[in-house]
Order: C-alpha cells, then structure tokens, then sequence
C-alpha cells in the first residue's frame, strides 16, 4: 500500500523486475525477507543494495505498512550480509534515499551499503 498522497506501488519498477527475475542481477545474498544484489553504478569499492521481497515504494512505505516480521527480518538480513562480507572491522555506511529531495530513482525501497575505503562526510558541501 502506497503512503497517502503519494503514487502507487509501480510493478514494472527495475527492482520489482530484478525481483520476479525479468533482469539479471549479481546477487549478493536472498532469504525470505530481502534480496541483495551489486549497484550497477558502484559508488564504493563494496556497493550492495538490499531491498525487501515486498511491494513498497519507499522507506515511508515500509516503515508504516509492512509487518513488525517484515521489518524485523529485513533489518537483520541487512546486517547480516554486511557481517557476512566482513565489512564490520573498518565500517560501512547505510543509505536510504526517499522522495524528490533525496533523488531516490527507483521507487522500491532499498538500502545502500557502502564500504571499502573511507567515506567522507555524510553529506556533501
Ligand atoms: P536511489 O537513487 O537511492 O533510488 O538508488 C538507485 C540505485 O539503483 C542507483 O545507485 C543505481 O545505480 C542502481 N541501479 C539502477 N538500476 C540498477 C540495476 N539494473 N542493477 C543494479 N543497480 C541498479
């Protein structure tokens, strides 16, 4: 379910058809809750990105109408798969995009994962 005000879940997103497999993908990692596959434009040496299997827009989306189960289990995969790559001893940063201020481009919610050298400042300028 879309959040108020803002357009529906689109099905043909590219996320959406990373999903149902319609794309290729270098994939990272899968359970029930997430997928996680390599940004096709990677910013970092380690760029991961970690999107629920459900259909929401955004981290508006998720946070307010997938499961506690849902939340829960994405999060944990999240940190999982950046312990599994052995990114804990020198650190990562988590990164999500919402909405027209942000610039997220793909109306899936997803979560950046970067890591393998130092990341400079959280914002830019
Ligand atoms: P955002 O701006 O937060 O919506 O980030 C979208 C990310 O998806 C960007 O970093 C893109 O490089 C990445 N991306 C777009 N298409 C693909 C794709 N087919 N496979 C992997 N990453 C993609």
């Amino acid at each position: 379910m879309p959040v108020s005000g803002l357009p529906p879940y689109d099905t043909q997103n590219i996320f959406a058809r990373i999903l149902r497999g319609e794309i290729p993908a270098k994939k990272v990692y899968e359970d029930n809750f997430a997928f996680a596959f390599h940004d096709i434009n990677p910013q970092a040496p380690t760029h991961v990105l970690v999107i629920p299997k459900g259909p929401y827009c955004s981290f508006a989306d998720f946070s307010a109408q997938a499961t506690d189960a849902e939340i829960g289990g994405f999060f944990r995969t999240v940190g999982k798969i950046a312990k599994d790559l052995g990114l804990e001893a020198s650190g990562y940063r988590l990164l999500a995009n919402m909405g027209e201020h942000s610039g997220q481009e793909v109306p899936h919610f997803h979560v950046h994962l970067f890591a393998g050298r130092p990341l400079g400042r959280m914002i830019p300028g």
